[in-house]
């Protein structure tokens, strides 16, 4: 048992001062508001529910600042795929378990306490399968378990080079699977995250993207889903929206609304591309839109349709995706700004009037904790303790009141106030730091500098 003494916290009602919150087995079991502290109490300033990160690809870290190059005569994407494929064909599983546990860990630090891994690296180089057909979900399941993050660990079904059934190639082989050779690969890293993780782990399934499946294998997949997350990319890039159109006769978002169940189970991730009816729809049936304002921004995909999206009640999440920065402030800034940036307005992102920091973070809580089946996103009697301290007496917050707390948090301020950060109870980041860190990042630097001389 451990319990946290906080000035304030944002619990789901408001906020509330002078705060005893008492966590057993992962929960939060009791809640007392306008109480005094304890002796052995944890004191924190300022506490908040923290955000699960619902879509990230860890392994591509390593290339953060790589590909930001201009290359003569090449596409804009060029210069980063072809670094993730010469990556990919050399990278071990020991240095992939490396990757993961710095970017687990740098997660934790930005205040994020869960993250749900869309895993899609599964074969060896030339697209062998290892004799343990699970072996790079076993080392993401060990940065997972070194780091403390809540995992939602979502295999890939990756099938296809392209839209209309293309052959694999070259670097995508690692990816590959036939749909009962994914089943049986869930099937057994189901079994060995009950084995190896706290019961706050899960792992659901991930069908690439329309292009890197087929739609009898989608259907095939969904009956493996049980109860666990269902997380797809889904018009990302324009090419993705013409290519679909082409070959399956609907967009994107239109053809998955209408020939699968979609539901508050799915997570589409990105969703950037969306015509006005594809947006009210997809409102209407639940999902959770997996935003990445940085990646999308890095990548150039475009910003997202959420006025109006947020106007018809839709659901929404943050990840930090590629990876090429980890920060929770500037993703949710980043979000934020997208839209004024398209719409020449401030104060956007809210569907009424009010705190628009509080709107962009409570939101991502709540659609985040969906996204990944995860009972956390508030804090309550019940719900996990996946929770975030943060400094208020920094010199971007100290002037501001309870209700301006989280628009410093969001446009003012930076990671570095996160001083403490549990998930599910389990106490990872004190005084601004991990409790692993040190050790972490000597072996990170150590696989890194393998990888590199090997490629
Ligand atoms: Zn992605």
């Amino acid at each position: 048992m451990q319990v946290i003494f906080a000035k304030r916290a944002r619990t789901f009602d408001g906020w509330t001062e002078n705060v005893r919150i008492t966590c057993v087995g992962g929960k939060i079991t009791n809640l007392e508001a306008a109480t005094t502290a304890q002796p052995s109490d944890i004191l924190v300033d300022t506490l908040l529910p923290s955000l699960s990160n619902l879509h990230s690809h860890s392994f591509q870290r390593a290339m953060a600042g790589m590909t930001e190059v201009r290359a003569a005569g090449k596409d804009s994407f060029w210069t980063w795929r072809d670094l993730m494929y010469r990556f990919m064909e050399h990278v071990t599983p020991e240095q992939y378990q490396a990757i993961a546990a710095l970017t687990f860990m740098e997660m934790q630090e930005a205040g994020y306490a869960a993250v749900g891994e869309f895993h899609y690296v599964h074969n060896q180089h030339g697209g062998q399968k290892y004799d343990n057909q699970i072996e790079l979900s076993e080392r993401v399941f060990a940065a997972a378990h070194h780091t403390g993050i809540g995992l939602t660990h979502l295999p890939v079904l990756y099938s296809y080079g392209g839209a209309g059934k293309a052959e694999l190639a070259g670097g995508q082989m690692r990816f590959g699977n036939t749909v009962d050779s994914f089943c049986t690969l869930v099937a057994n890293a189901r079994t060995r995250a009950a084995d190896t993780l706290p019961s706050d782990a899960c792992v659901g399934i991930a069908p690439h993207s329309l292009r890197a499946t087929s739609p009898e294998d989608l259907r095939q997949v969904l009956t493996i889903a049980d109860s666990n997350p269902i997380h797809i990319h889904i018009s990302e890039q324009p090419k993705e929206v013409t290519d679909i159109q082409a070959w399956l006769g609907a967009r994107p978002v239109e053809w998955l609304l209408q020939n699968a169940p979609v539901s508050d189970q799915w997570c589409l991730i990105h969703a950037t591309h969306m015509t006005s009816q594809e947006t009210q729809d997809m409102a209407r049936s639940g999902a959770i839109a997996g935003l990445c304002p940085i990646t999308e921004a890095n990548l150039g995909d475009g910003p997202f349709n959420g006025v109006e999206y947020l106007a018809h009640g839709g659901a929404f999440g943050l990840g930090s995706d590629s990876n090429v920065r980890i920060s929770l402030t500037e993703e949710l800034r980043t979000l934020e700004y997208s839209q004024r940036l398209r719409d020449l307005g401030r104060n956007v992102i809210i569907p009424s009037e009010g705190s628009v920091g509080d709107a962009l973070y409570m939101g991502a809580a709540v659609g985040g904790a969906r996204a990944m089946r995860r009972n956390s996103g508030r804090i309550e009697v019940g719900a996990l303790a996946d929770l975030v301290a943060i400094d208020s007496t920094a010199p971007a917050m100290f002037a501001l009141r309870d209700d301006q707390i989280l628009d410093g948090l969001c446009f003012a301020a930076d990671d570095t106030i996160v001083t403490d950060l549990w998930s599910a109870g389990r106490h990872q980041v004190k005084d601004r730091k991990h409790i692993h860190r040190d050790a972490i990042i000597a072996t990170y630097k150590t696989a890194i500098t393998d990888l590199l001389a090997s490629i």
